[in-house]
C-alpha cells in the first residue's frame, strides 16, 4: 500500500462536474489500496477574479489582507471536494494550510515554507480519513494567514508529500505531463514518459509552464518523485525522477520559449571594478529579479552591459536604472518589451560536442538573429525579437530530432 499525495490544479476543480470527477478518482486511489492525502488550488480562474475585485476597491493591495482574500479560494474547493469524497462514502475531511502545519515566515503573497507540521493529516490518515488540504497557504510565526505565491499550490503538495514521506506527489492538470515544447506552439511536440529534475528545472526556469519553479527545486531537495498528469484524461503522464546514471542520456530533451522578459541595455559604461555590483546592487534593494545578463568586452575604457528582467519589473529596473546611471557614469538606459528567449535543454549536452553550432546555425538556416547568448551545462538560451519566437521554437524542434513521427 502506497501513500499518494494527489494535487489537483484551478482547471481541474474548476466546477461541479470537475470536483466529481475528482472525487471518483479519489475513490478509485482508494479502492486500490493506497492512502491519499488530497491538495486543491481555486477553483478555475478564482483567484484572479479575487484579484480584480481587489483592485475594484482599493487602488493599493496591503499584502496582509491579499493573503486573506485569496486564501479564500482554495477554502471553497477544499470543502467541496470533501463533500463529494463523503457523497461517494470515502470519509474526509478538509484543512486548511495553518490547519495542516504549513508554518511560513512572514513575507505576505510570496512567503517561504520555514516548517511543516501535519500532526493533523497524520492523525486523519490514521483514523481512516482522506485529508483535502487547501494548497497555496500557511500560517505564519507571526499566526497570519500567508500565501506561497502564485501556483504555490504545487508547493504545497511537495512540502506535504516530503513532510509525509509519500510514495509520490502527482500533480493533475490540465494537459497530459511535460511536452518536449509547448504544444500549443509546435504542434509535433511529444510528451516526455520521464524527464529528470535538472532538465525539468531548466524547463520552468525558461518558459516551461507545467510545474512552478520553487515546487520542483523542492521535491528535488527532497528526493520526493513526481508525475504530472492529466485530470481529463487519468492516463500516465511525466515522471520527474533523479538522474539516472547509468542511462544514456538524450542530448536535447526539450525546446522552450519565454515572451515575459523585456530587456534593459546601459551604454557607456566605464570598464572598472564596483560597477556592475553598484548597479545589481540597486536592482536587488528595489526587489527586481535579473535573470540573464551580458556585459561586452571593454573598449576604449567603456562597456555596455544587457540584462533581462519579467515585463512585471520593467518598470521599476528601469527607475531603478535611471537613478544610478549618473552614479556610475554611464551615457545611457535602453528598454525592449519586444524580445523573447528560446532555449534548448537537455542533460546529455554536457559530454556532445557541436550542440551550440547547431542551435546557432539552425536559427540563422532562418533568419532569426540572435541578441543575447546564455548558457548553463544542460542549458542555452538565446535571445530573439518576440515575434519570431514561436518560429525559432519550431525549428530548432525539428532540427534537434524531436518532432513527433
Ligand atoms: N490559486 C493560486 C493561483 O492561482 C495557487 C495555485 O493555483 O497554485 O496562483
Ligand atoms: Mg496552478
Amino acid at each position: 500500500m502506497a501513500l499518494i499525495v494527489q494535487k489537483f490544479g484551478g482547471t481541474s476543480v474548476g466546477d461541479a462536474e470537475r470536483i466529481r470527477a475528482v472525487a471518483d478518482h479519489v475513490a478509485r486511489t482508494r479502492a486500490a489500496g493506497n492512502d491519499v492525502v488530497v491538495v486543491v488550488s481555486a477553483m478555475g480562474k478564482s483567484t484572479d477574479e479575487l484579484i480584480r475585485l481587489a483592485d475594484e476597491v482599493s487602488p493599493n493591495r496591503p499584502p496582509r489582507e491579499m493573503d486573506m482574500l485569496l486564501t479564500a479560494g482554495e477554502r471553497i474547493s477544499m470543502a467541496l471536494v470533501s463533500m463529494a469524497l463523503g457523497a461517494r462514502g470515502v470519509e474526509s475531511a478538509s484543512f486548511t494550510g495553518s490547519q495542516a502545519g504549513i508554518i511560513t515566515d512572514g513575507d505576505h503573497t510570496r512567503a517561504k515554507i520555514l516548517e511543516m507540521r501535519p500532526d493533523r493529516i497524520r492523525e486523519a490518515l490514521d483514523a481512516g480519513l482522506v485529508p483535502v488540504v487547501a494548497g497555496f497557504q500557511g500560517v505564519s510565526t507571526e499566526r497570519d494567514i500567508t500565501t506561497l505565491g502564485r501556483g504555490g499550490s504545487d508547493v504545497t503538495a511537495v512540502a506535504l508529500a516530503a513532510a509525509l514521506k509519500a510514495d509520490v506527489c502527482e500533480i493533475y492538470t490540465d494537459v497530459t505531463g511535460v511536452f518536449s515544447a509547448d504544444p500549443r506552439v509546435v504542434a509535433k511536440a511529444r510528451r516526455l514518459p520521464k524527464i529528470n529534475f535538472d532538465e525539468m528545472m531548466e524547463m520552468a526556469a525558461t518558459g516551461g509552464r507545467v510545474l512552478m519553479l520553487r515546487s520542483v527545486e523542492f521535491a528535488r531537495r527532497h528526493h520526493v518523485p513526481l508525475h504530472v498528469r492529466s485530470s481529463f484524461t487519468w492516463e500516465p503522464g511525466t515522471w520527474i525522477v533523479e538522474e539516472d546514471p547509468t542511462m544514456e542520456e538524450a542530448t536535447v530533451t526539450a525546446v522552450t520559449d519565454d515572451t515575459s522578459e523585456a530587456k534593459i541595455t546601459l551604454d557607456g559604461v566605464p570598464d572598472r571594478p564596483g560597477v556592475a555590483a553598484q548597479l545589481f546592487r540597486a536592482l536587488a534593494d528595489a526587489g527586481v529579479n535579473v535573470d540573464m545578463i551580458v556585459q561586452n568586452t571593454g573598449t576604449n575604457g567603456l562597456t555596455a552591459i544587457s540584462f533581462t528582467v519579467a515585463l512585471t519589473d520593467l518598470a521599476e529596473a528601469r527607475a531603478v536604472c535611471h537613478a544610478v546611471k549618473d552614479q556610475i557614469g554611464a551615457t545611457s538606459v535602453e528598454t525592449d518589451d519586444q524580445i523573447g528567449r528560446v532555449s534548448i535543454i537537455g542533460a546529455g549536452m554536457k559530454s556532445a560536442p557541436g550542440v551550440t553550432a547547431l542551435m546557432f546555425e539552425t536559427l540563422s538556416d532562418n533568419g532569426i538573429n540572435i541578441e543575447m547568448i546564455s548558457t548553463s551545462s544542460i542549458r542555452i538560451s538565446c535571445v530573439v525579437r518576440s515575434e519570431r519566437v514561436a518560429e525559432a521554437v519550431r525549428c530548432l524542434h525539428t532540427a534537434f530530432g524531436l518532432d513527433a513521427a
